[in-house]
C-alpha cells in the first residue's frame, strides 16, 4: 500500500493539521507496541473501553512515527508530527479500508457464520493457490479492526481475495460488508456462539446475511430456517444432503478416518474423498468443494485437491526449548500478512535478549521475489531480529538482503548443521510454509516433556481481563494476583502478557514469587503479600514491594531500609477489616500514624484491606461493614499522615458484587484465570486452561474382572479400558476417580473408573469409538475446573493451584 496523506485527509474526512501532506503512507498501525511502526506509518488512535490509543502518541513520536489520525490533539505532542483529527477514529479506518478496497476489482470470497470460517477460508487458499494470487485475512482477522487491516494488505499482483468477517452483536456487518464487498458469499454454520450479543436467533441469521447483499452468488447449505430470511434478488448455490433440489445433491459416507461423499451436479454425478470424518470438517469441506465447482473445476482437479485438505492449525504456540530457548511455533504458514503477526508475538513473549526467526521461502506475497525480500528484510530490521536462519531455494538466493543470517535448502540440510547453530538461551520464531515441514524443527528444538499437558489459551486471558476492565471506571487502576505460578497458569507467561496489557501491579504471596518475574524481565510493579522478615534485603535488592501489616515488620523493615540510607522505597499497608489474617487493626493505628509520620524513608503508595466474603451475597451486611470500616480506617490514616496512595480491598467476586467500592485499584485474581462463581458471569469468561493427556493403552475386560489397586471396580459386562498418564501425583485428587469424576475422549465423557493411581488413571470407553494415542481432555470446557471443584467439596482455586509442576505448561494464542 502506497498513498499519499494529500489522498487519505480527503477519504477519511480529516481536519488536518501538519507540515507535511504530501508525506507517503506505506502501513496503517493500530498497535502502539508493534515495532513495525515507522515514519511512513500512519498510527489509528482507536480508543476502545480498555485503552485509548491517543495516549502512546508521546512515546510514538519518539520512536519516529510522524503521522495520526487522531479525535484530539493530546496537548503534549501538539506540532511534534501531522494530525488527522476525525470524529471517530474507528469509522476513519473503516472508510479509509473501504476506499481502499474500492481501487481493486477482482472477485472476492466473504466468509460469515458461527463455526468454520478460518478453516475455509485457509483451505480455500489451499485448494486455489496453485491458480490464483491470494489475499486473505491473517489468522482470524475479522473483526471490526481485522478486516480493514486484513483489506489493506491488498496489492496490485493479486487476483482472488478470502475475507472473513465475524460479529458479536447487532449493526456489526453493514459496517464489513462495505469494506469487504464480496463477490461471492460463503454462509458457513449457524451455532449458537455469541447468542448472547442478539434478541433472538433470527435477528442474528438476518445480521449475518447483510454480508452479502450485493454479491453475485451466495454459497450455502440449504436449509429452510435460514432461506426465509435470504433475500430473493440474490442468485444462491446450495448444497443440502436431504433435499434434492438443492444446486447440489451431497450423500456422505464415512470409511475409516475418511469421508466419501457422492456429489450429483447438474445431472452427474463423481466420488469426493475428504481426510475427515467429523461433521464441522466436513461440512467445511463441502463449503470449499462448492466454491471449485462454482469456478468450473473439472472433477478430477477437484478430487486430487480435497484429498489433500489437511487439519488448520491457526494458533502460535509458545513452547519450552533445549538449553533454555523459548519456541514461538508457527510451522504451519508462510505469508508476509503472518509473518508480521507472528513478529509481533515474538515482541509480546520474547523472554531473552536474543530473538531469533527461522523462515521458510514466502509464497503468494503478491509482489516479485526481489522486492519481496527487501520488504521482509526491512520487516526484519525494523523487529530487531538477532539472527536470521533462511530454509527454502529461492530465500537462499537472497541470503545477502539478511544481516546476521545463514540459509539451507532444506530442513535436511538444516538438521546436518544442527549442532552448529548453538542454539542457547533465545526465543525462536518457527515461521514457515506446510510444505516445508517445520514440525520437525519444532521437534528438534522442543524440550521434550510427557505427553500430558495444560495448556494455556493466552487469548482468553486477554479476554477475561478486559471483560474486568470494562466492569470498572475508566480512572480505576488494575493489579493482577499472579501468585501461586499465576494460579497454576504460569507465572512469567502470565505476566508478559498482563506487562503487555498495561495493568498497573502484579501481585505475589512471597518474595522469591516476585524475584523470579524481575529476573525474567518484567518491569511491572510487584507488591508481595506476605514479606517475610529475612527477605526484606531482597525485596530491597529486586524493587519489589512489601505489604506492610504489623507494627513489628514495619519497625523490622524500617530498620534495614535506614541502614540502606533508602528514600521514598514503595511500600504498602494492609488494615484488617474483618478477615483476620494479616493487617494493621484500628488499635494500631496511633502508633502506625506516629512511626510514619515525617517518615523520608518509605512511601506509602497504597491502603489496602481483603474482604472476607465478597462471593456470597448472603454475607452483604458483613462485607458492607468491612467496606465502611476501611473507608473510616483508611481516611484516618490518610489525613493524618497527609497523604493520597492508591486505596484498594476488591478481588474478583468483589469487583462484581461491590463495584461501589473500587477506590483507586482492584485487585483481579481467580477471574483473569477465567472463573466465576456466578453462574451469569461465567458465561462471558473464556477458558483459559486445559489439561490434556492422550491414551496408553486400551484392553477389554470380561465382566466379572476387575480394575486397578483393590479392586474397586468389577466390570458388570464386558468392558473397554483406556489407561491415562496422570494421577494423582500430576494433581488429580484420588477422590475424583472411582466412578464420580469422568475425562472427554473424542467428545464423549469417559467414566474414571477404580481408584486413581499416582501416575495414571483408568476410564470406561466402552461406548466410544477412540484408539491409543487420541487426545484426553481432563479439565478445560467439560469438565469445567469450577464443576470438578463443587463435586469434590472444594473451590475451584484447589483444583487449579493444585496442578503438580511436573506436568508442562503450553501457551498459545489463536
Ligand atoms: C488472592 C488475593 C486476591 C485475589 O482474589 P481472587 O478471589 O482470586 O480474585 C486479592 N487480594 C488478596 C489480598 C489476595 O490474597
Amino acid at each position: 500500500m502506497t498513498q499519499t496523506l494529500r489522498n487519505i485527509i480527503p477519504i477519511i474526512k480529516a481536519n488536518w493539521i501538519g507540515q507535511n501532506d504530501v508525506a507517503v503512507i506505506d502501513a496503517i498501525s493500530i498497535d502502539s507496541r508493534s515495532l513495525q511502526n515507522g515514519e511512513n506509518t500512519l498510527f489509528f488512535a482507536i480508543s476502545g473501553p480498555n485503552n485509548d490509543g491517543h495516549s502512546y502518541i508521546e512515546e510514538l513520536i519518539e520512536k519516529g512515527v510522524k503521522h495520526f489520525v487522531v479525535t484530539h490533539i493530546p496537548e503534549k505532542v501538539s506540532g511534534k508530527a501531522n494530525f488527522l483529527v476525525v470524529e471517530n477514529t474507528l469509522e476513519a479506518l473503516q472508510k479509509f479500508a473501504s476506499y481502499y478496497r474500492s481501487l481493486f476489482d477482482f472477485p472476492i470470497i466473504g466468509i460469515t457464520g458461527s463455526n468454520g470460517k478460518t478453516i475455509i477460508k485457509e483451505w480455500l487458499n489451499f485448494l486455489l493457490s496453485p491458480d490464483y494470487n491470494i489475499i486473505r485475512s491473517p489468522k482470524s482477522y475479522n473483526s471490526q479492526v481485522g478486516v480493514p487491516l486484513s483489506i489493506l494488505g491488498i496489492n496490485e499482483k493479486h487476483n482472488l481475495g478470502i475475507f472473513e468477517a465475524g460479529i458479536s452483536t447487532m449493526n456489526e456487518m453493514e459496517k464489513l460488508q462495505k469494506i469487504i464487498r464480496p463477490t461471492i458469499g460463503i454462509l458457513s454454520n449457524i451455532g449458537s456462539a455469541h447468542d448472547e450479543g442478539f434478541p433472538s436467533v433470527a435477528e442474528k441469521i438476518k445480521e449475518k446475511l447483510k454480508l452479502f447483499t450485493s454479491v453475485n452468488v451466495l454459497i450455502l447449505n440449504k436449509n429452510k430456517t435460514i432461506n426465509a430470511f435470504v433475500n430473493q434478488k440474490i442468485k444462491t448455490f446450495s448444497w443440502c444432503s436431504d433435499d434434492k433440489s438443492a444446486d447440489v445433491y451431497i450423500t456422505k459416507k464415512n470409511t475409516g478416518d475418511l469421508t466419501e461423499l457422492q456429489v450429483t451436479y447438474k445431472e452427474d454425478t463423481f466420488p469426493i474423498v475428504i481426510p475427515f470424518q467429523d461433521q464441522a470438517s466436513v461440512e467445511n469441506a463441502i463449503h470449499c468443494m462448492m466454491v471449485m465447482l462454482y469456478f468450473g473445476y473439472n472433477h478430477k482437479v477437484i478430487q486430487t485437491r480435497m484429498a489433500q485438505l489437511y487439519p488448520v492449525e491457526m494458533r502460535l504456540k509458545v513452547k519450552n526449548g533445549i538449553y533454555n530457548c523459548t519456541i514461538i511455533d508457527d510451522s504451519y504458514s508462510s505469508d508476509f500478512q503472518s509473518l508480521k503477526i507472528a513478529l509481533d508475538f515474538l515482541e509480546h513473549q520474547k523472554q531473552h535478549k536474543k530473538k531469533t526467526l527461522i523462515l521458510s521461502d514466502i509464497f503468494q506475497s503478491g509482489l516479485n521475489n526481489e522486492e519481496l525480500y527487501s520488504q521482509v528484510s526491512q520487516l526484519i530490521i525494523s523487529n530487531k531480529i538477532s539472527r536470521v536462519i533462511g530454509i527454502g531455494e529461492t530465500i537462499s538466493q537472497y541470503k545477502s538482503k539478511f544481516i546476521n543470517s545463514v540459509t539451507f535448502k532444506n530442513v535436511v540440510e538444516f538438521a546436518q548443521s544442527f549442532d552448529r547453530l548453538n542454539f542457547e538461551n533465545e526465543t525462536i520464531l518457527v515461521k514457515g510454509a506446510r510444505d516445508f515441514h517445520f514440525e520437525e524443527i519444532v521437534s528438534m528444538l522442543e524440550e521434550k516433556t510427557h505427553e500430558t499437558v495444560l495448556e494455556i489459551n493466552l487469548n482468553a486471558v486477554s479476554h477475561n481481563l478486559n471483560f474486568f476492565k470494562s466492569k470498572l471506571a475508566p480512572k480505576t487502576k488494575m493489579m493482577v494476583m499472579v501468585k501461586a505460578f499465576g494460579y497454576g497458569n504460569g507465572g512469567f507467561e502470565i505476566a508478559k502478557l498482563l506487562e503487555h496489557h498495561k495493568v498497573d501491579y502484579l501481585g505475589v504471596a512471597f518474595a522469591d514469587e516476585g524475584i523470579s518475574l524481575k529476573n525474567a524481565g518484567i518491569t511491572v510493579p510487584i507488591m508481595v503479600m506476605n514479606p517475610e522478615t529475612t527477605s526484606f534485603p531482597a525485596i530491597i535488592q529486586h524493587h519489589l514491594e512489601p505489604e506492610i501489616y504489623s507494627i513489628k515488620g514495619l519497625k523490622a523493615f524500617l530498620k534495614i531500609a535506614e541502614q540502606k540510607k533508602l528514600k521514598n522505597f514503595p511500600i504498602h499497608l494492609k488494615i484488617d477489616t474483618g478477615m483476620h489474617r494479616l493487617g494493621f487493626e484500628e488499635e494500631h493505628l496511633a502508633e502506625l500514624i506516629s512511626i510514619l509520620k515525617d517518615n523520608e524513608t518509605v512511601q506509602i503508595k497504597s491502603v489496602l484491606s481483603h474482604m472476607a466474603t465478597s462471593d456470597d451475597l448472603k454475607h452483604d451486611a458483613f462485607a458492607q461493614s468491612q467496606i465502611a470500616l476501611f473507608e473510616k480506617l483508611s481516611t484516618q490514616l490518610l489525613s493524618a499522615l497527609k497523604i493520597k496512595p492508591i486505596r484498594h480491598i476488591l478481588n474478583t467476586s468483589g469487583i462484581s458484587n461491590y463495584p461501589d467500592a473500587q477506590y483507586d485499584m482492584v485487585r483481579l485474581g481467580i477471574g483473569l484465570y477465567g472463573i466465576s462463581n456466578d453462574e451469569e458471569e461465567q458465561k462471558y469468561l473464556e477458558n483459559v486452561g486445559t489439561l490434556k493427556s492422550v491414551i496408553s493403552q486400551i484392553r477389554t475386560i470380561d465382566q466379572g474382572e476387575s480394575v486397578g489397586y483393590g479392586r474397586r471396580f468389577i466390570a458388570e459386562k464386558e468392558t473397554k479400558i483406556a489407561t491415562i498418564p496422570i494421577g494423582y501425583a500430576d494433581g488429580i485428587r484420588r477422590s475424583w476417580g472411582n466412578g464420580l469424576g469422568y475425562v472427554v475422549i473424542n467428545n464423549k465423557p469417559a467414566k474414571i473408573v477404580g481408584s486413581i493411581c499416582m501416575d495414571m488413571l483408568m476410564v470406561d470407553v466402552t461406548n466410544i469409538d477412540c484408539k491409543e494415542g487420541n487426545a484426553v481432555i481432563v479439565f478445560g470446557e467439560n469438565p469445567s475446573v469450577n464443576h470438578i471443584a463443587k463435586q469434590l467439596n472444594t473451590i475451584p482455586y484447589e483444583i487449579l493451584t493444585g496442578i503438580s509442576q511436573r506436568v508442562k505448561r503450553v501457551f498459545f494464542r489463536e
